[in-house]
């Protein structure tokens, strides 16, 4: 029987797999110094804007069912591509942690050695990770039958992503140049071969 209460449950049994796989990954990575950071207030505030769009708003709703009046049926076939989109999410999470190693950090880096790396799921596009999260956010829309609470996560996601990449596209370009110009010239961001 799906009802929202079992819905809820997925969603935060979702976030608690997607922090168990990022753990080992975040333990490793830290060893490894920086040698670039723009970590800042404008990082920390949209880092902060996605974790309450994914984690807050939904905990706020599954306890005090704020905000009932934009509550929307229950279609369990939806319910059930959202846990699709979930699963499909966490699998593509684990595959851009596994290919870029230590290379990973929370925040826009440049590690020492950092190696570009262009295989793997990178091979097919240049943001898996930001792939996986959008992914992730639209199991949240599907999970969760309230239109705030299942939309927060897209837009904190959107928000990341859109005042991120630009400057992250930067970054890697001054540090590999035409390895990354090229790189460019051969993927996609999110979706490959479309965006
Ligand atoms: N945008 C990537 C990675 C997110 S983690 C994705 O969505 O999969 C952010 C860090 O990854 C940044 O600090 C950057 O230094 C590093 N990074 C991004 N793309 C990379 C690549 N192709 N190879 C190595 N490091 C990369």
């Amino acid at each position: 029987m799906i009802t929202s209460t079992v819905c809820e449950i997925v969603w935060f049994a979702g976030l608690v797999a997607w922090y168990i796989i990022r753990y080992p990954f975040e333990r490793r990575a830290k060893k490894v110094g920086v040698t670039k950071s723009l970590f800042g207030w404008r990082e920390s505030g949209l880092l902060s804007l996605a974790f309450f769009g994914l984690w807050i708003v939904p905990l706020i709703y599954s306890l005090t069912g704020f905000p009932a009046a934009l509550d929307r049926p229950l279609i369990p076939a939806i319910a059930i591509l959202g846990v699709v989109a979930l699963c499909g999410a966490l699998l593509l999470f684990y595959r851009s942690h596994a290919d870029l190693g230590k290379n990973w950090s929370i925040s826009l880096q440049i590690r020492n050695e950092h190696r570009l790396v262009t295989t793997g799921i990178y091979r097919f596009v240049r943001h898996p990770m930001y792939s996986s999260f959008f992914l992730l956010a639209v199991a949240q829309l599907m999970l969760l039958p309230n239109w705030f609470a299942g939309a927060t996560g897209l837009i904190g996601v959107g928000m990341l992503y859109a005042f991120r990449i630009r400057q992250e596209e930067r970054m890697m370009m001054e540090r590999f140049g035409a390895e990354y110009r090229d790189y460019i010239a051969r993927t996609a961001r999110l979706i490959p071969w479309l965006v």
